[in-house]
């Protein structure tokens, strides 16, 4: 199915790689490629939630000024929507760094209704345990879905722009196969909606440190810099051994979206956060 996006600009933004549904008043998008029946994932978008304000409305951060309570509603609907049990959603406290956590049933609920309690300095989380979500949290940086169907484990990464030089999915893959016997072309990758080349202007010296990935990634127009970090992140699933057409692209830009997205580069700071979501379903179901 072709979902047609329309940007700000009058524009059609067209892709056949994901799906937008409604579920239970919350619209989320999702990665046709990992539409497996025992896996449940989905990026959130703004809509459907309580917060008010830059927060408006689905902000699922507590870290961003929203009121808690607010926040706690917002997981809840999307825990609903999506059929997990909120008590055990795992959350980890994100640093734009290339940690991973292996995570188990000993971490079920970190994070999830206390932010004193997420995982410490983690921007990648893996697990092969079945009704145990993941999550990381967006407006701007690139999520990262990954499947492993053989060895039945998934996993999530937390790409901004330092993140995507420390080749974080990379690492996740590398946590997976040491941990899980990953072999890395069997997985499957989804790239989340996050901030285009259209919108992400950086700096000369952030720029010339993205060189590595060749031209398709760093593009100087009007004298200004802009990068390209869905690109960069599918190179380094690529480098990481993941087959070219297991990997998704959701190209979805989070500042062209100002209907469906928060944007930490349009709203200059003050905005919330989306999620992404990875879970193998329990058994039996
Ligand atoms: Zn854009």
């Amino acid at each position: 199915m072709s979902v047609i996006i329309q940007r700000e600009s009058g524009e059609q933004f067209i892709s056949s790689a994901y799906t937008t549904t409604i579920y239970s008043g919350l619209r989320l998008v999702q990665a046709e490629t990992l539409g497996l029946p025992y896996v449940t994932h989905a990026f959130s978008t703004r809509l459907g939630g309580v917060s008010e304000g830059a927060h408006t409305s689905l902000n699922l951060s507590y870290a961003v000024g929203d009121r808690p309570e607010r926040v706690v509603e917002n997981r809840k609907r999307l825990a609903g929507a999506l059929g997990y049990d909120l008590q055990r959603l795992v959350c980890g406290r994100q640093v734009h760094g290339d940690n991973v956590a292996v995570v188990t049933s000993r971490e079920a609920g970190a994070g999830a209704l206390d932010p004193e309690t997420a995982l410490p300095a983690v921007d990648g989380l893996i697990t092969a345990t079945p009704g145990l979500p993941l999550s990381a949290y967006f407006a701007d940086c690139v999520p990262v879905v990954f499947i492993d169907p053989e060895n039945r484990a998934v996993a999530l990464a937390h790409a901004g722009w330092r993140g995507t030089l420390q080749e974080i999915a990379r690492k996740v893959v590398e946590k997976m196969a040491e941990t899980y016997g990953t072999r890395p072309a069997d997985c499957l990758a989804a790239i989340g909606p996050a901030i285009g080349p259209c919108c992400y202007e950086v700096n000369h010296t952030v720029a010339a440190r993205f060189t590595r990935w060749g031209p398709t990634v760093g593009a100087k127009r009007r004298g200004k810099w802009y990068i390209d970090l869905w690109e960069a992140n599918r190179q380094v699933l690529l480098d990481a051994g993941i087959r070219h057409d297991r990997i998704a692209v959701i190209k979805m830009c989070t500042a062209c979206n100002r209907e469906l997205m928060f944007s930490h580069r349009r709203d200059r700071g003050e905005t919330g956060r989306m999620a992404a979501i990875v879970m193998l379903c329990s058994e039996g179901v």
